[in-house]
């Protein structure tokens, strides 16, 4: 048997699999190189890239598996897949710890001014502590937008800074909210009590440009939002206004809002987003689910399903 690795996956897959079959690595090719890869392969291991059509698949004549190292699977023809008996394995919930942790780290650097403090020392060689008294997170509230997976480990997190955590998510039983010691809140109720509002919805028309100039008008004085879900879900430009008058104390996010239809942010693409020009805005390029550990477990997971499809 023979196994096509065509992303940066975690390495133990190919220690594993190379037990049972020969493993090649051809990194991201484009759809046109895998049709003509890909008939050789009974295992096809991937993240998003390319999206697997029906071409591809028509030309994978040997294939049993795809091993999808992450949740999404719309980038493929499940239908057509299906059809052609091939399993699709993916590996969902196995990064929410890692993007929780990222949430929480951006809290801390905006109660706490790392990031600027940072800059002060090493780049203008000033060695000032009063210039960044912070906050703390004790007592404070979080506001969880969105409270499945990632949410709730979230208000996990936040518990255990003596947060009180409180919700809004109504596609969730109330059961839910009771065992995750959170209080179920509606939206506006959750924007008028917290200091902190962590977004973990998907975006969908429903919360396409949710936090716009008309939410944060229902925010705290001096609240901090968190963006770990979708550039889309917040609105930059009444989001730059927020922090620009002082309303908002930071915003700390992994996404922006063209950020997919770049493909990343280019120059004239993102990059002009007048965020930029706000200290208190901290941005990562989408690492929400970036941490080894995070790798390793999808590693772990995708192994076991694909030996288990082909009873190795
Ligand atoms: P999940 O499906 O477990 O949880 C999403 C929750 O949002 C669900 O409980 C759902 O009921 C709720 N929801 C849906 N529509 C809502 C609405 N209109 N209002 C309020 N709540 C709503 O997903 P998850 O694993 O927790 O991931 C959440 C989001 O995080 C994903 O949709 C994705 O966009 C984002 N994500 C980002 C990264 C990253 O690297 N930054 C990584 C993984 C996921």
């Amino acid at each position: 048997m023979k196994c096509l690795i065509i992303d940066a996956v975690h390495s133990s897959i190919a220690e594993e699999l190379g037990k049972y079959m020969q493993v090649d690595t051809k990194m991201l090719p484009t759809q046109e190189e895998l049709v003509a890869l890909i008939p050789d392969y009974d295992v096809l291991i991937m993240r998003v890239d390319p999206a697997i059509n029906k071409e591809i698949l028509d030309a994978a004549k040997n294939l049993k598996v795809i091993g999808v190292c992450s949740v999404g699977l719309n980038h493929i023809d499940m239908d057509t897949a299906k059809e052609k008996g091939i399993q699709v394995i993916n590996a969902p919930g196995l990064n929410g710890n890692a993007v929780a942790e990222l949430t929480i780290a951006k809290m801390l650097d905006i109660a706490r001014h790392t990031i600027p403090a940072c800059y002060d020392v090493k780049v203008n060689k000033n060695w000032d502590k009063y210039k960044f008294v912070g906050s703390e997170l004790r007592g404070k509230t979080l506001g969880v937008l969105g409270f499945g997976r990632i949410g709730q480990r979230v208000g996990e997190l936040g518990r255990a800074f003596l947060m009180n955590v409180v919700a809004y998510d109504p596609y969730l039983p109330a059961h839910v909210f009771e065992e995750q010691k959170a209080t179920s809140m509606t939206i506006d109720e959750v924007l008028k009590v917290s200091d902190y509002v962590t977004i973990h919805m998907p975006l969908t028309d429903e919360t396409k440009n949710l936090f716009n100039a008309k939410s944060i008008a229902e925010m705290k004085d001096g609240a901090v939002v968190l963006n770990m879900a979708r550039g889309g879900i917040v609105n930059e430009k009444d989001m730059y206004e927020a922090l620009k008058s002082g309303k908002l104390g930071g915003y700390g996010s992994d996404v922006m809002e063209n950020e997919l239809a770049a493909g990343g942010l280019t120059e004239g693409a993102g990059f002009d987003s007048p965020l930029f020009e706000c200290d208190n805005f901290i941005v990562t390029p989408h690492l929400g689910a970036q941490t080894v550990d995070a790798s390793r477990d999808i590693g772990a997971h995708i192994i076991a399903k694909v030996k288990e499809a082909l009873s190795l």
